[in-house]
């Protein structure tokens, strides 16, 4: 019998056993650094003379692989072959389905050190983070596979006399899947096997910045036994392939994770009916944000500054839920910076795979110079209080970097960074604070820090975010526990690791027989 869904527990490196497993696991990828992958079509392996480069974003210098880039031919193909594989896999019983994706997780539990040490290497993840995301990965084969299991179950309609009727959840078709590299496996994983295990065939785009861990995700869900063709892996640039695929008029429904303007654009384009289309394509976004906290004039102070610091500058900010404004009242604004400005000058800036490092570099040179093009921007809007400008070494590292007394509307409290940036701004009172917490267009995550029960409540119901956390870090959304996606133009929110999600990717049929 199916045990109950748990979170995949993380790794504590401090044992000795674990410590020793991911030296080795990264000794290991790093001999296997400059191998070449292919895309998968059909079930074969592709090439197709143009490669996409990755390398480490701590050693630029150093490739880690290589993987095949699809051609506009490729795409189509891919296209056409998910079709067929998807005439077979929409009858595969929904129990057997959600069984490949469990034996997925068995699969990426054994490799968990390999997968996480490749992250180090190819996004400049640290240890934990890396190993987080494996985790959340391990997560989603686990929950979407028992979530497919219940929604295959009847379910209960009203009784009429004499008539019986039935709601079954339906696959869509053939979708496209669209990933950010940021979480290279947890985000990609979590976004084709929803669809996978709802009875799909999709073809998976991932982001270029991490094509290496993406053909290995591919390879664990060939030796789970998906069949040939329903995962189409085609990894390719997204202004090459983007449009095609999103475009494609046999493509049923687009599922995105990236930035703002990126997804605005496939929303568009998938809402314009092409010839011989036979549906509205659904379209999955989920985007940017601009996430802040509040801290209130009775709040644990020391409590504040380490979520702010963990939630700021974990992986270098470069998560959708990372904080990037803080929002203190005036009478707790002066402890509350200094406290902050205190832990945040303690973390250390290093090469990711090394153990010491609080955090890596930025993911490549255009990420790099776009933060450093903001801290100059903030040098203008905002006082510097620590940080301002690269961190020593030959990768991407930027030091964490404050600004005090931001203007609400500045582009440093307004725009996403996607970075090691923070901004303090300043207001008299609760309202205000709420006020300029929702005065963004993004609406991802947003926290509170306060022991004033009134303010917990009216933030409960006017902070407008998709994921509000009150007296904890902003970052770290689990699996089932807390269902993530935003409001505004951080997204549709889609409530990725919720009981509602497959719903998205199915259409429900009734069935109704008179006796
Ligand atoms: P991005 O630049 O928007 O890219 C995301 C994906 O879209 C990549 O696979 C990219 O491919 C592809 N793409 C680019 N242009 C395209 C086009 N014209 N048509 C189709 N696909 C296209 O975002 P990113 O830099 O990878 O990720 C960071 C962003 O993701 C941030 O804004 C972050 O907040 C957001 N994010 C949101 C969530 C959430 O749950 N809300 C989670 C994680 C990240 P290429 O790589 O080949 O360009």
């Amino acid at each position: 019998m199916l045990v109950d869904f748990r979170n995949e527990p993380l790794t504590n490196f401090q044992d000795p056993t674990f410590h020793r497993a991911m030296k080795e696991a990264l000794e290991d990828v790093r001999r296997g650094f400059g191998r070449e992958y292919p895309m998968r079509i059909d079930g074969r392996d592709r090439f197709s003379g143009h490669w996409i480069r990755s390398a480490d974003p701590s050693r630029p210098k150093e490739l880690v692989g290589q993987v095949a880039a699809a051609t506009r031919e490729d795409a189509m193909d891919a296209v056409e072959g998910a079709w067929s594989a998807f005439e077979g896999w929409a009858r595969v019983p929904a129990e057997a389905r959600a069984r490949c994706l469990f034996k997925a997780a068995a699969i990426m539990r054994r490799r968990k050190f390999h997968l996480a040490a490749l992250m180090c290497f190819e996004v400049g993840k640290t240890w934990s983070e890396a190993d987080a995301d494996v985790a959340e990965a391990i997560d989603f084969l686990e929950f979407y596979g028992r979530e497919m299991i219940r929604l295959a179950r009847s379910h209960p309609l009203t009784r009429i006399q004499g008539e019986d009727n039935e709601v079954i959840y339906e696959p869509l078709g053939v979708g496209v899947v669209i990933p950010p590299w940021n979480f290279p496996l947890a985000i990609l994983t979590g976004m084709t096997v929803s669809s996978v295990v709802a009875g799909n065939a999709v073809v998976l785009k991932p982001a270029s910045a991490s094509p290496v861990i993406a053909a290995e995700f591919a390879k664990i869900m060939d030796e789970a036994g998906i069949p040939p063709g329903v995962i189409q892996f085609l990894p390719g640039s997204g202004g090459e392939i983007g449009d095609v695929l999103v475009s494609h008029p046999q493509v049923r429904f687009v599922t995105f994770t990236g930035s703002r303007d990126v997804g605005v654009h496939i929303y568009e384009l998938a809402a314009k009916v092409q010839p011989g289309q036979k549906w509205l394509k659904r379209v999955i976004a989920e985007m940017g944000g601009k996430d802040a906290i509040i801290v209130d004039s009775d709040a644990d102070l020391d409590d504040a500054a380490a979520g702010i610091v963990t939630s700021a500058f974990g992986f270098a900010g470069q998560k959708c839920s990372a904080c990037s404004r803080v929002i203190a009242l005036e009478d707790v604004y002066e402890p509350i910076l200094e406290r902050v400005k205190a832990l945040t000058e303690r973390l250390k800036v290093a090469p990711a795979d090394l153990e010491e490092a609080s955090y890596g570099p930025v993911v490549d040179r255009a990420a790099y110079e776009k933060v450093l093009q903001y801290i100059e921007i903030g040098q203008t809007e905002g006082q510097l209080v620590t940080g301002g400008g690269p961190a020593e070494g030959d990768g991407y590292f930027i030091k964490p970097t404050i600004f005090r007394d931001v203007p609400p509307d500045a582009r440093i409290a307004q725009e996403e960074i996607f970075g090691p940036v923070l901004a303090f701004l300043k207001a008299k009172d609760f309202d205000e604070a709420l006020r300029i917490a929702n005065g963004t267009q993004y609406g991802l995550t947003g926290g509170v820090y306060s022991r004033n029960r009134a303010h917990l409540e009216q933030a409960r119901r006017a902070f407008e975010v998709g994921n509000l956390y009150f007296n904890r870090k902003i970052t770290g959304a689990l699996v089932g526990a807390h269902p993530f996606g935003g409001f505004h133009m951080s997204g549709t929110d889609s409530k990725a690791g919720g009981q509602d999600y497959l719903l998205l990717l199915t259409q429900a049929k009734v069935v109704s027989e008179r006796f």
